[in-house]
């Protein structure tokens, strides 16, 4: 039998930001047990129409149903761990997670219709546990949410470090500081690989601390005459409590608009994040309140257009509107294929006469991921034979890859999504490839593109459709005019010719221009009309619909 290996085998989130699901493997190469490490989700952007969520295709996995152990979730962001709910009736495995990710998952699940309910074993950062070839130690982080961790994974064939998504915070808003002794005690006992977190790799320096962002967010709460309004990512805990913090010095009290904001503090407070901050004030109470008294904490920092954020820049909210003079806080960054939604919003609200400040201005945002200072920090405390650069586009991997090299890291593999990495015994290098991809999240639905329909939807919003159905008689003449029906399709030509008309003719004309005998072969009429029909609609138009064509005797 073939000798035991331990390999790393990313299915999503290295070459693409999102979706981070990575599996590591111990064993024979043919019967290796697994564990799953973190199971997230992207977000659509506008080539897949009308689609919630898209999340990684794990047809790998299913493969070796019955090997893999348990998913072990670092921290509860949506490309961590978003895709739980949705993958893991297909998987059934247990689930570790720490006490704010299991409540936050929770809390999901009672507000989604049929989400299963997902038996959890909680762990603490700083704990350890196994899970049978894998001895896996949860050290604690610093990141943009309560309880992040890295993953210290021990086989018989040695430890690798996958970081998660961390950062060196000097002066955290919540939760420990990175815990720096530990890494340290790892490198000494020695570190095969550090598969570690790219996102900022492209950055200089060392990232500003949390208590130093609240600071900067308390200075504009303080200097502001009317209302303020802060919108962040609804998981930053310790942002939301630095912004009351701010807001008791002022003076002010803070409402909280959005869902669901209000779903991670409720969470939060459950697990004493956020002792001895005054009671949120809901929407109800917000016209009691004078303007300079006021701070609201709100969703729709990304631009998201049922967020609470854009129902203020539209003024379209029962209780609660903004005026002349207020200021809205972006305590965010925007995610890259949200700049035109956000645009759209900062604008709505500079026309009602509200000021707008913004990482870059002050400092009221910092990113949780650790920039090139904070990585050589990790690689000198930690010592890996080499180093996995993950979580990252193609530059943010090459970032790191580079530095790494030039930080004297003696091996840096190149390792994409599908490539089944060994980390142990030999050279780390990839051994094989494995299925990956995407799998979409529509409506009650998850399937492929295919199985989705959204290359066709895709394609759809961007010609319409036309359907045709044409009547011949006993004779194969025309029983009369077909009926034709265009969506989406442009009404009139360049002359003003009604569009509907022309393709109508070019119907006719196509049944017309076919001898009677050979009208008996329905399939040859339909295709014909089809033909002309799009032909018509690119003369006219310059764009060819879908076309629908029914032929009936
Ligand atoms: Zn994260
Ligand atoms: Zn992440």
């Amino acid at each position: 039998m073939a000798k035991e290996d331990f390999v790393f085998l990313p299915l999503g989130g290295v070459g693409e930001i999102g979706m981070n699901l990575a599996l590591y493997g111990y064993g024979p190469p043919t019967a290796r047990r697994w564990i799953m490490v973190d199971c997230g989700v992207t977000f659509p952007d506008a080539n897949l129409p009308g689609v919630d969520l898209v999340l990684p295709d794990i047809r790998f996995v299913e493969k070796i149903d019955g090997e893999l152990l348990a998913i072990v979730i670092t921290h509860a962001h949506e490309d961590h761990y978003g895709a739980l709910l949705d993958l893991w009736p297909r998987l059934k495995v247990p689930v570790h997670a720490t006490p704010f990710t299991a409540g936050l998952l929770e809390a999901k699940r009672q507000s989604e219709n049929n989400a299963p309910r997902i038996p959890v074993t909680v762990y603490r950062a700083g704990e350890a546990f196994e899970i049978g070839p894998f001895r896996i130690e949860a050290v604690p982080v610093s990141h943009s949410i309560p309880e992040p961790v890295s993953l210290a994974i021990t086989t018989p064939l040695g430890t690798v470090i996958h970081t998660g998504d961390w950062k060196i915070d000097p002066a955290p808003e919540l939760g420990p500081m990175i815990d720096e002794q530990r890494f340290r005690a790892l490198g000494d006992a020695g570190v095969l690989g550090l598969i570690c977190d790219s996102t900022n790799a492209l950055r200089e320096g060392d990232s500003p601390s949390e208590q130093a962002v609240g600071e900067g967010i308390r200075e504009v709460i303080e200097a502001a005459p009317g209302r303020v309004a802060v919108t962040t990512f609804s998981s930053n805990v310790g942002r939301i409590k630095a912004v009351a913090e701010a807001a008791r010095e002022a003076g002010r009290q803070v409402l909280v608009l959005g869902r669901s904001l209000k779903r991670v503090i409720d969470v939060a407070s459950d697990l004493g994040y956020l002792e001895g901050i005054a009671p949120f004030l809901a929407e109800e109470d917000y016209g009691y309140i004078p303007r300079e008294n006021v701070v609201i904490l709100c969703t729709g920092s990304q631009g998201e257009p049922r967020a609470a954020l854009a129902k203020l820049a539209r003024d379209e909210m029962k209780g609660v509107a903004l005026s002349p003079g207020d200021t809205v806080i972006f305590s965010s960054r925007t995610i890259p294929g949200n700049e035109k939604a956000i645009l759209e919003i900062k604008n709505q609200l500079i026309e009602q006469g509200v000021r707008i400040v913004e990482d870059g201005q002050a400092l009221v945002h910092v990113s949780g991921h650790p920039r090139r200072s904070e990585l050589l920090k990790m690689y000198e405390w930690v010592r890996p034979q080499f180093v996995v650069p993950v979580h990252g586009e193609a530059a943010h991997l090459v970032g790191q890859a580079s530095l790494a090299l030039s930080a004297g890291i003696r091996h840096v593999p190149r390792v994409r999504n599908g490539d089944v990495l060994r980390l142990a015994p030999g050279q780390a290098e990839v051994v094989d490839q494995a299925p990956f991809g995407r799998i979409f999240k529509d409506g009650f639905l998850v399937g492929s593109e295919e199985e989705m329909g959204i290359r066709d939807r895709r394609k759809l919003s961007y010609v319409g459709h036309v359907a045709v159905n044409v009547v011949l008689d006993d004779r194969h003449e025309l029983a009369g005019d077909p009926d034709l029906v265009a969506v989406g399709v442009a009404q009139h030509d360049a002359r003003g010719g009604n569009l509907e008309d022309l393709m109508l003719d070019a119907a006719i004309g196509a049944v017309d221009s076919i001898p009677r005998q050979r009208r008996r072969d329905l399939d040859l009429v339909a295709e014909a009309v089809r033909r002309a029909v799009r032909s018509a609609a690119n003369e006219a138009w310059g764009k060819k619909p879908l076309v629908t064509v029914f032929v009936t005797r």
